[in-house]
């Protein structure tokens, strides 16, 4: 290590506790001058690397936030596309229930298969009987009933759709 001297007026307040930790740790002067210096420049350092720490670590907590945001957005948006999803398969199994509602039997001798309102709607017992249809008394002349059956009949438009759905395009019934 290369060395250069350097004359310094100091106060003498200051010279004398240079001069009090020399003797107490056995050294010159300016020995421990010199090792002063140094701790002060590796104290300057090591501010300056706990600066960088916290302003890095701030950058990453604000990263950080920036993505449980995200997170969160998408929890959100897989919560709706869930209820929709539920909503469908509700939609779905009501609409399975109303055409699976038996309204007759098949008129055929010997067949008498049960008429459920999607075979109804097709005017064709589940044997491919066509337009041999008799409907039970209850849906003939009870009001509510009839309701039902008209309500259940209105949305067969939705029926191709909903057979679609259910990978059901063959079958009369609907399980
Ligand atoms: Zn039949």
């Amino acid at each position: 290590m290369s060395t250069a001297t350097i004359y310094a007026r100091i106060p003498s307040e200051l010279k004398g506790k240079i001069t009090e930790l020399a003797n107490s740790l056995g050294k010159q002067q300016s020995e421990t001058l010199v090792e002063l210096l140094n701790q002060g420049f590796l104290f300057s350092e090591s501010q300056r690397e706990l600066k960088e720490t916290r302003d890095k670590l701030s950058q990453q907590e604000s990263a950080n936030r920036n993505l449980q945001t995200e997170l969160e957005k998408e929890k959100a948006e897989l919560r709706i596309a869930q209820q929709k999803l539920d909503a469908v398969e509700r939609a779905r199994g009501h609409l399975q229930r109303i055409l699976n509602t038996e309204v007759g039997k098949c008129t055929v001798p010997n067949c008498g298969a049960p008429i459920n309102l999607y075979s109804f709607a097709y005017e064709q017992c589940p044997q491919g009987h066509s337009r041999k249809i008799e409907l039970y008394n209850e849906y003939k002349s009870a009001p509510g009933v009839a309701d039902a059956l008209v309500a259940g009949l209105a949305i067969f438009g939705g029926v191709a759709l909903a057979a679609e759905l259910l990978g059901d395009k063959k079958t009369n019934g609907i399980q």
